[in-house]
């Protein structure tokens, strides 16, 4: 059964109770203006409890949901960061080995991803790069294949570029990075499930604050732009507990995709798969039978590809609606682009269907 309603949601923030700015009422407060459905908040090492539930302004509302990124504060260099949802324990004293880890966050009935997998050094502003490096570990359910704050200190080459794009934040973004698209198409190829999301990583640093690398954009910045829209088989009822499984359901499974909102909302994306057995969502597996009809909507007329194991098997230069069928098994997922600032942009990322 296709999944019709869509939330959009941004899934990776920190606040006062590690090294954000804002709190959780700001953090609410941002979304709430951006136009955001859900949050989930990830302070370093800690599992905030009491500003989860339902933030209100006027007709719009706002899911927060409280989660947590982990790593070993004492390893030197930093590496392995894990964003981690849905687990009801503090689990941070696991942070030095990865594998303990994962497999304590299933225990506790969480969902994780691995953070920010190919992050950058920036030499120039003493940024060391905080890539994931546990690539062993089993039993995750995804990587964060978009990180905008990564994105940024990609662009840190100089005094000038980091000046340039912290005061431009629309120049920054233009897509995952590309050694993390060809580790997850590496992954995916293996056979294993690999669930894609985006986050922000917003801080929300004031300038003053610190260093230049503290100089960073505003929560309500960050939320219009790289965001994972999940797509959820019931509507959102208001009810947290009801409203908070349906998120990590969602994201569980991979009815997801990364949007890119800033150039264009990329609210209203669609990649199906039908079949003998009827159609399923991103995310789903899918017998091939006699062949398999995909579908893929876009928002708004742009250049698509529909991408199996790794490799483009069909290009459209421009449009919206598109059908391809396919005969051969795989694992197959969608990119969109948009041009925006004199650039070609990475504007839709999708999960994939595993065509079994
Ligand atoms: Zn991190
Ligand atoms: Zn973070």
């Amino acid at each position: 059964m296709p999944s019709t309603h869509e939330y959009v949601v941004n899934l990776h923030m920190h606040t006062r109770y590690s090294d954000g700015s804002g709190t959780h009422q700001e953090v609410a407060q941002a979304a709430l203006r951006a136009g955001l459905d859900a949050v989930i908040v990830t302070d370093h090492n800690v599992l905030v409890r009491g500003p989860e539930g339902y933030y209100r302004e006027g007709e719009r509302r706002l899911l927060m949901l409280i989660g947590e990124e982990i790593h070993d504060q004492a390893r030197e260099p930093q590496k392995n960061h894990l964003l981690a949802f849905g687990h009801d324990r503090e689990l941070a004293q696991y942070a030095p080995d990865p594998q303990t880890l994962i497999d304590k966050v299933n225990e506790a009935g969480g969902i994780c991803f691995l953070a920010h997998p190919d992050d950058p050094a920036a030499p120039a502003f003493g940024e060391t790069d905080i890539t994931w490096e546990a690539w062993e570990v089993q039993g995750y359910t995804g990587i964060e294949l978009w990180n905008a704050l990564s994105e940024f200190k990609a662009r840190l080459r100089s005094k000038a570029h980091a000046l340039f794009y912290g005061l431009n934040f629309r120049h920054v973004g233009r897509g995952p990075d590309p050694k993390t698209l060809s580790r997850w198409d590496a992954l995916l190829r293996q056979g294993k499930r690999v669930v894609a999301v985006g986050g922000s990583d917003a801080h929300a640093l004031h300038a003053g604050m610190g260093p230049f690398h503290r100089v960073l954009f505003p929560y309500e910045m960050h939320f219009r732009a790289v965001n994972t829209h999940i797509l959820t088989p019931e509507p959102f009822d208001g009810e947290y507990e009801h409203d908070r499984r349906l998120v990590l359901e969602a994201l569980r499974e991979g009815h997801a995709f990364i949007g890119y909102d800033l150039p264009a909302p990329t609210r209203g994306f669609r990649f199906t798969a039908s079949g003998e057995g009827g159609e399923v969502p991103m995310g789903a597996a899918i017998p091939l039978g006699n062949g398999i009809t995909f579908k893929i909507r876009l928002p708004l007329p742009a250049g698509c590809r529909l991408i199996r194991d790794g490799e483009a098997v069909k290009i459209w230069k421009q449009g919206d609606i598109f059908t391809y069928i396919a005969t051969q098994p795989g694992v197959y997922r969608v990119e969109a682009h948009i041009p925006y600032l004199g650039l070609r942009r990475g504007w839709i990322f999708s999960n994939p269907i595993y065509v079994r």
